[in-house]
This record gives structure tokens, C-alpha cells and sequence, in this order.
């Protein structure tokens, strides 16, 4: 066996911000890395650190038995997996797609994998790009456990945690849609804040103390509404719905004042009157959760 061929190796296909680091992490690792990108010059800085490049994605997938696929999403890895070429190329091998998409591209892709007899993982990253390669990088995988088993020491030059979330294939897209709507509705939340600071006065940097301390309140809100929801209990105890609709009343006053859209709010202040009129009043606002599931 020649030093070349007992290295670990493996393809990405895909070099945008998130494609460049995970490549970028495996070169670190030592692992021979070979790179694809629709676009070409992308690859020129993983090149200089030990990168082979590809001149199509049929030659760089039959360069490794492993290809981790990072695009925008699965319109764009199956425009590059699907054409015959690459699907030829990718028999026998292993695809784990790490692009973000519904739950239900992942089982459409993993269907079609299986029957051009190609092994397929799927899989969600949910930390940014300057995370992967150190502890701080968060993966979730779905798909055969025994492929899971087999790639994961490649897999963890990528480094952090990686958590297999079992065979269902659509399980790490499921949990990183609702994961990204936490993300991206918390996001608007403060992007809405500062608009309604700045209009009174108050500068982003001035309360970007304060809303971080907003921030530190909600993990433990977190687990506590968790095990409600699971347990179908919403306790208003300490704080009702009725006191909850209020303050949101006051966010959209305060805002359509200054001439800010308060949409947002006016929907999230409407499902809690939803709530009180279904006669939950004295429930906690993550009663909203059962309104939402219609249950
Ligand atoms: P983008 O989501 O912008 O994806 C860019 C990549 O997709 C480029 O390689 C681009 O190629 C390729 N692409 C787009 N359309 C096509 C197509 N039709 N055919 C082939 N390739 C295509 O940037 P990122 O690299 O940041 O993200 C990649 C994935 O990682 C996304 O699914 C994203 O949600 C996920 N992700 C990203 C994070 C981040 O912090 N950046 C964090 C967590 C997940 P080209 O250069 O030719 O345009």
C-alpha cells in the first residue's frame, strides 16, 4: 500500500463560504481533499494549501469514495448530482449533503441515490463558517447508521460535535428548518428592536447590552416550555397570556407611532388573543404552540 493511497481522502463539491471551510478543515486534518465549484476560481487559496482541483464533478467524485456536497440548496446539489456523468461516477460511493433544504428533498435525494446505487447521508450544519475544523461546530446527520459509523473519522476533521439523528434520512433537515425558524424569527425580533430604539432615540450599541441579557433569559425558557409542549401543560402562572398580548400591544403602538412596520408583532400579538378567546387566558404564551399544530 503506497503513503498516497492509506491518506484519507474526500471530494467537496460546492465552494462558497461554507464549502471553502469545510474543505479548508479537511486539508487541516491532513485528508486529501479534492475540490469542485460551479463557478471557477474559487478553489485558488485551497489549492495553496494542498487542495486537488477538479476540472468537472464526475472527476472529482471519482476521486474519493466520499463526497460532501455543501450548495445552496437541493435545486442546486441535484443540478450537479443528477446529471449522468456524475451519477455514473458516484456508484458505489458515498454522498453526504450537507447543503440546508426541507425535509423532504432529503428523502427525494436519498430515493434517488438508492436507485443509481449510490450510499447517501444527509446532513445540517448549524453553526457559521469560522466554527467548522474547531469544538465549536455543530453537524447533525441522518441516514444508516453503519454509513454514519464508516465516514465519521473523515467526517470529524470537520470538528465539534456531530450528533446522528438516526435512520430517517429527512431527521437533520427537519430539526434545522425549526432550528432556523428559532434563528431567523429571534433575528427579525432584533432587527425590529434597533429600528424601534433608534426611532426613540436609542443607539444599537446602547442596548445591545440589555438585549443580550433578553437573550441569557431564553435558554432555560427554553427546556422549561420544552417539556410543556411535549407534556401539552402551558402554565401562565407567572406570567399569563392576558399580561403577555399586552406588552405586545405596546411594542406595536410604540412602533406604528414612529411609522415601523410592526407586522411581525401584530401577527404574534394575534395568535395570543386567539389563545384568550379560546378561553387560555390564564395559560403561559407557549399555549400558541397547540393553536399553530391545531390541536
Ligand atoms: P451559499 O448558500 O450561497 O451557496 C453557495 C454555493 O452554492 C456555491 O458553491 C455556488 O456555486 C453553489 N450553487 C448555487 N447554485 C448552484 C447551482 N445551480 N449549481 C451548482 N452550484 C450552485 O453559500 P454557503 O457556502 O455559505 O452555504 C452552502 C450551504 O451551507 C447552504 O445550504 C447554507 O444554508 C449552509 N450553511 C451555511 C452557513 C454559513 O454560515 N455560510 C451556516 C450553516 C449552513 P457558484 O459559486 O457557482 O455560484
Amino acid at each position: 500500500m503506497t503513503e498516497h493511497s492509506r491518506q484519507p481522502s474526500v471530494t467537496v463539491l460546492g465552494l462558497g463560504p461554507m464549502g471553502r471551510a469545510l474543505a479548508g478543515a479537511f486539508l487541516d486534518a491532513g485528508v486529501r481533499t479534492t475540490v469542485w465549484n460551479r463557478t471557477p476560481g474559487r478553489d485558488a487559496e485551497l489549492i495553496a494549501r494542498g487542495a486537488v482541483p477538479a476540472s468537472s464533478p464526475q472527476e472529482a467524485v471519482a476521486a474519493a469514495s466520499l463526497t460532501v456536497v455543501c450548495v445552496v440548496n437541493y435545486d442546486a446539489s441535484d443540478a450537479v448530482l443528477r446529471e449522468d456523468a456524475v451519477a455514473a461516477a458516484l456508484k458505489g460511493r458515498t454522498v453526504v449533503n450537507l447543503s440546508a433544504d426541507v425535509p423532504g428533498r432529503a428523502r427525494d435525494a436519498a430515493d434517488w441515490a438508492a436507485g443509481h446505487g449510490i450510499r447517501y447521508l444527509d446532513g445540517a450544519i448549524m453553526t457559521p463558517t469560522p466554527s467548522i475544523g474547531t469544538d465549536d461546530a455543530v453537524l447533525l446527520l441522518s441516514g444508516p447508521e453503519e454509513l454514519y459509523r464508516e465516514h465519521r473519522p473523515v467526517l470529524a476533521a470537520l470538528g465539534g460535535t456531530h450528533t446522528h439523528l438516526g435512520e430517517d434520512i429527512g431527521r437533520a433537515a427537519a430539526y434545522d428548518i425549526a432550528l432556523l425558524d428559532v434563528f431567523w424569527t429571534a433575528m427579525a425580533g432584533y432587527t425590529h428592536a434597533l429600528a424601534l430604539a433608534r426611532a426613540e432615540g436609542v443607539a444599537a450599541t446602547e442596548l445591545a447590552p440589555f438585549a443580550q441579557g433578553i437573550a441569557a433569559i431564553l435558554p432555560p425558557l427554553f427546556t422549561e416550555f420544552a417539556a410543556d409542549a411535549d407534556a401539552g401543560t402551558y402554565s401562565g402562572e407567572l406570567n399569563p397570556v392576558t399580561s403577555a398580548a399586552s406588552t405586545m400591544a405596546h411594542v406595536v403602538h410604540a412602533a406604528e407611532s414612529h411609522g415601523i412596520d410592526a407586522g411581525v408583532m401584530r401577527v404574534i400579538e394575534g395568535q395570543a388573543r386567539r389563545v384568550i378567546a379560546l378561553g387560555h387566558g390564564t395559560d403561559g404564551f407557549t399555549r400558541v404552540t397547540e393553536l399553530l399544530a391545531g390541536r
